[in-house]
C-alpha cells in the first residue's frame, strides 16, 4: 500500500503543479489526470460518483465520492490539494520536481505540502472502493487545486458554486501527526484543530512633495512609512491564550516555572524566547501579528515622496474580530494619524473544531498504536488552509498524517516551502497505514 502511494507521491512531484498565484499557472489538470489514471476501473463502480471541476483553463479538481451503505452514517471528506508553491531550483541538491528517491528520501516540491498526503488519500480511497463491504458512510477524497493561493480555483471556487460536492461531517487534511521531539517517548505529537485568520491591510501615507536638493524640514512620505513599519515591528500585539495553547504547552515538556509562564498573559511574551526554535510557532499561536511586508515610496530620485504605502500581512487568533484589528492599528498608529489612511476590509476569520469529537478520538487512538506514549500537542496552523472552507460548512476539520521520528515538527516546518523539500519513506508508510487505519478501521474496509 505504501508503496502505491511513493510512485503516486513520485508521479504527482514530477507533474509539477506549480500555483504562482497567477490564474495561468497551477496546471492542476495533470495531477487530476495522473490521480484518475492511478484510479483506473475502480471510478467505473457502481458505489462510485466522480466529478472534476475546472473553473479556468488547466485549474482543474477531482472529486470521488463512494457511497456508504448507512446513509445515515457519519461522512468522511479526505482533503488534499495538488498544487505546489514555486522553487528556486539554484538552492536544490537535487531536481525540486524528479521525485528521486536519494537516501530513503523522495525529493520534490510537495513531498511535505502535502502531496504525500494527498497521494496517501488517494489509495485509501481506492482501497475502500474495491473492499467487498462498502464503507459505512460515504467517504469522499477530494483533489483540489489552487491551496496555494487561496483556493479561488479550488476549494473556495467549489465551495461557493457546487458545495454539495464537498459536503461532510469530518474532513481530514494537512499538518498533523508530527513529533515535537522525538528524542523522548513521551513527545507532544502535533494534531491541528484549527487554523489564523487574515485581514490584509494597506495604510497610505502622506507627505508633502519637494525638490530632494533640499531636503532639510521635508516632510516625506517615505519617513513616516519607515516609521511605521518600525513601529509595528516593535510593539508586537499583546497575548491570547486560546483553549488550545495550554494544551500544546503541556506538550512541551517544560519546567512547571515555564509551563505556567508561557499560559499567563502577563509573563507569556518574556518567556517565549526559551521555546528556542519553536518561539515563532509559539507566538502566532498565540498572537495576532502583523508583518509589514510591501513598502513603497518615490517615483524619481530627485522628489521627495508625498505619497507611501505599507501592506500589512495581519493574521489574528480565532476569536479576534475586524474591530480588533482595527483597534490595534488605531493604538500603535496613533502619533501618525494625521497622515495616513487605512484601506483593505477583507476579513477571513480564524476558525477551529471540537476536541474530543469521535474522529478526534480515533485519530489519538491511531497515533497512539504508532507512538504509545506520545501526547497530543493540540494547535491551529499559523497560516491558512482550505480547512477554513469545509468548517465554514459545518464539518470537524483536522490536520492529520503520521512523520517519523526523522522528522521532528522543527525541521517538518523548516521544509515547507523551503529549498529541498523531501520525505522519508517511513513517513510516507506511517502516514499510509495511519491514514487507513482511520478511514478504514482494522478490519480493512471502511467503518
Ligand atoms: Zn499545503
Amino acid at each position: 500500500m505504501s508503496d502505491e502511494t511513493t510512485s503516486l507521491l513520485q508521479a504527482l512531484i514530477r507533474n509539477a503543479a506549480v500555483n504562482h498565484g497567477t490564474p495561468d499557472s497551477g496546471n492542476e489538470i495533470l495531477n487530476v489526470r495522473t490521480l484518475e489514471a492511478y484510479f483506473g476501473e475502480a471510478l467505473e463502480s457502481p458505489r462510485v460518483t466522480t466529478d472534476v471541476v475546472e473553473p479556468h483553463p488547466g485549474r482543474a479538481s477531482l472529486i470521488v465520492r463512494v457511497a456508504g451503505r448507512d446513509a445515515s452514517a457519519r461522512s468522511i471528506l479526505l482533503l488534499g490539494h495538488i498544487d505546489v508553491v514555486p522553487v528556486e531550483k539554484a538552492g536544490w541538491m537535487h531536481g525540486p520536481f524528479s521525485g528521486e528517491i536519494v537516501d530513503g528520501e523522495v525529493w520534490g516540491r510537495g513531498a511535505v505540502d502535502m502531496l504525500t498526503l494527498t497521494a496517501a488519500m488517494a489509495v485509501i480511497t481506492k482501497r475502500a472502493i474495491e473492499s467487498e463491504q462498502p464503507p459505512l458512510g460515504d467517504l469522499i477524497f477530494a483533489a483540489v487545486a489552487d491551496e496555494e493561493a487561496g483556493g479561488d480555483f479550488g476549494t473556495g471556487w467549489i465551495v461557493e458554486h457546487h458545495p454539495e460536492l464537498l459536503r461532510a461531517d469530518d474532513v481530514l487534511t494537512e499538518q498533523g501527526g508530527v513529533l515535537l521531539d522525538p528524542s523522548r517517548a513521551d513527545s507532544g505529537i502535533t494534531i491541528g484543530i484549527g487554523e489564523k485568520g487574515r485581514a490584509p491591510r494597506r495604510i497610505h501615507v502622506t507627505g508633502v512633495p519637494a525638490h530632494a536638493a533640499v531636503p532639510w524640514g521635508s516632510r516625506s512620505a517615505a519617513e513616516a512609512a519607515s516609521e511605521i513599519v518600525l513601529a509595528l515591528l516593535r510593539n508586537p500585539a499583546p497575548p491570547m491564550v486560546l483553549p488550545y495553547w495550554p494544551e500544546f504547552v503541556s506538550a512541551l515538556h517544560l519546567d512547571s516555572d515555564t509551563a505556567e509562564a508561557l499560559v499567563d498573559p502577563e509573563r507569556l511574551d518574556a518567556v517565549l524566547p526559551e521555546l528556542g526554535s519553536l518561539a515563532g510557532l509559539g507566538h502566532a499561536l498565540t498572537h495576532m501579528t502583523v508583518s509589514p511586508n510591501v513598502v513603497r515610496a518615490g517615483e524619481k530620485l530627485n522628489v521627495i515622496p508625498g505619497e507611501a504605502t505599507v501592506d500589512l500581512d495581519i493574521r489574528v487568533l480565532p476569536g479576534q474580530t475586524e474591530a480588533d484589528v482595527d483597534a490595534w492599528l488605531r493604538q500603535v498608529l496613533e502619533p501618525w494619524q494625521d497622515v495616513i489612511r487605512i484601506s483593505g476590509s477583507e476579513f477571513t476569520p480564524g476558525n477551529t473544531s471540537p476536541t474530543g469529537t469521535e474522529l478526534y478520538n480515533r485519530i489519538l487512538e491511531v497515533f497512539a498504536r504508532h507512538y504509545p506514549d506520545a501526547i497530543p500537542a493540540v494547535g491551529i496552523g499559523p497560516g491558512g488552509s482550505d480547512g477554513r472552507f469545509l468548517r465554514a460548512l459545518g464539518a470537524n476539520v483536522y490536520g492529520f498524517g503520521l512523520i517519523s521520528k526523522r522528522l521532528p515538527l522543527v525541521e517538518f516546518r523548516n521544509r515547507l516551502h523551503a529549498h529541498n523539500e523531501r520525505i522519508d519513506l517511513e513517513s510516507i508508510d506511517l502516514t499510509t497505514r495511519a491514514l487507513a487505519e482511520v478511514v478504514l478501521g482494522d478490519a480493512g474496509h471502511a467503518r
